[in-house]
């Protein structure tokens, strides 16, 4: 029997924000999800105490190729591991400098660095393309990869056995906190991503594992909360899309109102923080203003 273990790769030195999740079963080794490079000196002390060195891992499974999913994947591809990734992901890994450039238009450049590390391209021969409801045998372990649109176009749930690696589609939930959607731009899209909930529901998964951040043991009930989240603040965003807000205006209002949320539902101030990392809130304001500029134009 495999054994799934959560790793805590501390971004910004904080708990519980970015996991990686080592899946072992005898002397196979699999990795879902890297974090970005600027935690790998945390990523590495974790897979030490599990007596394991970035070379011991066979394969890389990605959910999709935002940097803090991804931003490691070169390294561990370096070592020796085979990355797999949704086939529109593949160009991205091997020539980075685009996705380089469009994170550093949503971040600023002068952050980037200290925010995801740096990003190396990998090698073809590393990188193996995996699409809709593949089988993917990595020793005894069997991981099926689910194509799950809405959060990014080329995003994959991988589920083993009765376990789903949501990536970003799942949303986020901290500590206990409010389940909330990652809207980032460019390619948020409300109905994809709910056929992407439904999807998840139908393989009755037991426990879902989150990227931001953890274990999930009652999939129904985060699935319902992630969707009538979703909801809440595409209606909420629509509304100023509509009115043309400016933008800064609305980022302002938009932090002011799901900080409101986030405190009705217990979170206090740390706990805010800590979803602020994981999913800064003004990130979600450029990608649902974004959906509904596009679907407005017949776009999508
Ligand atoms: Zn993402």
């Amino acid at each position: 029997m495999y054994h799934i273990n959560i790793l805590d790769l501390h971004f910004k030195g904080a708990k519980k924000v970015i996991a990686s999740f080592l899946i072992s079963h005898g002397d196979t080794h699999v990795l879902i999800e890297t974090g970005p490079e600027s935690t790998w000196n945390s990523l590495t002390i974790a897979l030490g105490k599990h007596g394991l060195k970035p070379g011991d891992i066979d394969a890389v499974l990605l959910s999709h190729i935002h940097f803090d999913h991804a931003g490691a994947a070169w390294k561990l591809a370096e070592a020796g591991a085979r990355i797999l990734v949704h086939p529109l992901g593949i160009p991205h890994l091997s020539k980075p400098e685009r996705l380089w450039q469009s994170a550093a238009r949503i971040y600023g450049e002068a952050n980037m660095e200290q925010l995801w590390g740096k990003m190396n391209g990998i090698a073809a021969n590393k990188l193996v393309a995996t699409s809709h409801q593949e089988k993917v045998c990595i020793g005894e372990l069997t991981f099926s990869a689910l194509h799950t649109p809405g959060h990014a176009s080329h995003h994959i749930a991988w589920q083993l056995g009765q376990n789903i690696f949501t990536g970003d589609v799942g949303g986020v939930k901290i500590s206990g906190g409010p389940v909330v959607p990652p809207c980032p731009p460019p390619d948020i899209h409300l109905e994809d991503w709910k056929k992407s909930i439904r999807l998840l529901m139908d393989r009755k998964p037991e426990k879902l594992y989150l990227t931001h951040f953890g274990e999930i043991a009652h999939p129904v009930e985060h699935f319902q909360m992630l969707e009538k989240m979703l909801d809440d603040w595409a209606s909420w965003m629509k509304v100023h899309y509509e009115q043309e807000t400016p933008i800064d205006e609305v980022k302002r209002a938009f932090m002011a109102y799901t900080a409101r949320q986030m405190e009705k539902q217990g979170a206090d101030e740390n706990l805010q923080a800590l979803y602020e990392y994981a999913n800064p809130s003004w990130m979600s304001v450029s990608g649902l203003i974004r959906y509904w500029k596009l679907k407005e134009k017949n776009y999508i």
